[in-house]
């Protein structure tokens, strides 16, 4: 008998009347744990009302509760870390140091919304005009949502809440329905720490769910995370209807690596950064672009670290885990033989990997591929134009740095780059001429810290407003500025003596 998970409402869980499920795996066994309730529109309606009562009473209660209460959550959250890790890899996969890495990411977004009695600070201005003061504040939305997807159970709906929470608003979070336990763990999590009921809620579902969200007037604004199509669809409609949206989508991220780089790190770097989470980042490494005489080494200290990665079961000692379902699995694997038809050279082949992982009786075995390596890949392959989103790198050749750069600003998407270089000018150029979000330098995934902020450029972002950092303080809040004029008791004529008296 598997369980089934349920919605969470006014900090209790909510039994839909649905019909409709969705199975749960533990990717690397392929087993089915339990199933997720997909949301009814009343369910919509249930947990958007449950956020809305809730919205006055936490707005007006004062910003040193909610402080207290943030940094009660982020104690609790650093004591039983492992326990989030764990049932992540057990629904996504990924190994349990990358687990606990993305626990440890959001973590600090809590940690910066801790901070929020500064962050909020307005300004003033005394005597604007004469006997005329001015002054600015920031408020809350009220019922915020947000939408996540399936590679980062934890560490992407902290990219928003804590914000949003430490803000005043109160929260409707819909998480990916691949992995949905994350976000009930981290609901009870909130109740322990003394958030009020209807704070922070979880509706899970589908498409129902996710446009519920997107049409329902108490619903102020929506954060999404996840692939470019749903991403434009999340912007179109969310912004019709009157919300602000922040919508992050998909990616295909280069790493440029010039002939003077060290090629051992930069080596090392691509195979953390290809193959980490196997490749089910939104920051993982794609695209080598190899200029010049770089190319050939490069390759092959790439191909010899990737042939000695192990890949199995994420809570044994494996390097990299399964991809998250038996789809991905086999859409990943389909890429590779497109690639292969296409003409790149196949340096590392992980289809077929042979895990030491358990197969369970009563199912098909865990959704493997190894690291996966293409050399002479061009523009025009599917295996370059397409977001794989697995464990699959390819390296594309080039002559001179201004071919490097201008391929990476062909690409459609915008999310994140990086360039491996010991000259400090060159590095300095490629800052200022690459159209992408986010660059690294000679650092492969360049996530920016949480007091800085997270977004993409072109097909990878809608919305103008990035993710945590300053940037998220503006989302989830909403400015007023007041114009004030008091007369000096003393000027009021009569006596001037002050009558305070009410
Ligand atoms: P996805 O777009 O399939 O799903 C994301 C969310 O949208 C989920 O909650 C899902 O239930 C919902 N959804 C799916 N189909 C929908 C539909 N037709 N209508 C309405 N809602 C729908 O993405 P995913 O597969 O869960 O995640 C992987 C993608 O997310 C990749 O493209 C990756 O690059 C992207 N991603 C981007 C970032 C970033 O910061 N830019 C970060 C993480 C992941």
């Amino acid at each position: 008998m598997t369980t089934t998970l349920q919605h969470w409402a006014n900090g209790a869980v909510l039994t839909s009347a649905t019909d409709r499920f969705g199975d749960v795996t533990d990717p690397a066994t392929g087993q089915v744990t339990r199933r997720v309730a997909f949301a009814t529109e009343a369910d919509v309606e249930a947990v958007v009302g449950a956020a809305r009562d809730a919205f006055p009473g936490w707005r007006d209660t004062s910003l040193a509760r909610r402080t207290q209460i943030l940094f009660a959550f982020r104690e609790l959250l650093n004591t039983c870390a492992d326990e989030l890790a764990e049932i992540i890899t057990a629904e996504h996969g990924k190994v349990l140091s990358d687990a606990a890495g993305e626990v440890a990411r959001g973590q600090e977004v809590v940690e910066f919304a801790c901070g929020m009695p500064h962050l909020l600070k307005g300004s003033a201005t005394e005597n604007a005009s004469t006997g005329v003061d001015v002054t600015s504040i920031r408020q809350p939305l009220g019922v915020v949502g947000i939408i996540s997807p399936f590679n980062f159970p934890a560490m992407v709906p902290m990219w928003f809440f804590p914000i949003a929470i430490a803000a005043g608003n109160t929260v409707v979070l819909k998480p990916s329905e691949k992995v949905p336990s994350a976000a009930q763990w981290l609901a009870e999590l909130w109740r322990e720490a003394g958030l009020p009921d209807g704070v922070f809620n979880v509706l899970h579902g589908d498409r129902v769910a996710v446009d519920g969200l997107l049409t329902h007037p108490e619903v102020k604004s929506i954060s999404f995370v996840g692939s470019t199509p749903i991403a434009r669809h999340v912007y179109e409609t969310g912004t019709a209807h009157g919300k602000r949206v922040q919508a992050l989508g998909g990616a295909k991220n280069h790493a440029v690596v010039l002939p003077d780089a060290d090629l051992d790190m930069a080596a090392d770097q691509a195979v953390n950064a290809g193959f980490g989470s196997a490749g089910e980042r939104c920051m993982a490494i794609s695209a080598v672009v190899a200029v010049g005489s770089a190319g050939d080494p490069l390759v092959e200290r790439i191909a010899s670290r990737a042939r000695g990665l192990v890949t199995g079961d994420g809570r044994r000692d494996a390097d990299m885990g399964p991809l998250v379902t038996r789809a991905a699995q086999e859409r990943v694997s389909s890429y590779v033989d497109a690639g292969e038809a296409s003409g790149a050279t196949l340096v590392v082949d992980g289809r077929g990997v042979k895990p030491d992982a358990e197969t369970p009786e009563g199912s098909d075995g865990g959704f493997f591929v190894g690291p996966t390596l293409f050399d002479h890949v061009t523009t025009d392959m599917s295996i370059y134009t397409d977001e794989i989103f697995g464990p699959v790198l390819s390296v594309l050749r080039v002559d001179t740095y201004e071919q490097a750069v201008a391929l990476v600003n062909a690409n459609p998407y915008g999310n994140g780059t990086a360039i491996f270089t010991n000259d400090g000018g060159a590095a300095r150029r490629f800052q200022h001429e690459v159209e992408v979000g986010m660059i690294g330098i000679n650092v492969p995934v360049p996530v920016p810290a949480a007091y800085y902020s997270f977004g993409g450029w072109k097909s990878s972002m809608f919305g103008d407003t990035h993710a945590h950092g300053v940037e998220g303080v503006h989302f989830f809040t909403r400015g007023k500025v007041v114009t004030a004029r008091w007369t000096d008791p003393a000027q009021r004529g009569g006596s001037a003596e002050l009558d305070l008296g009410f």
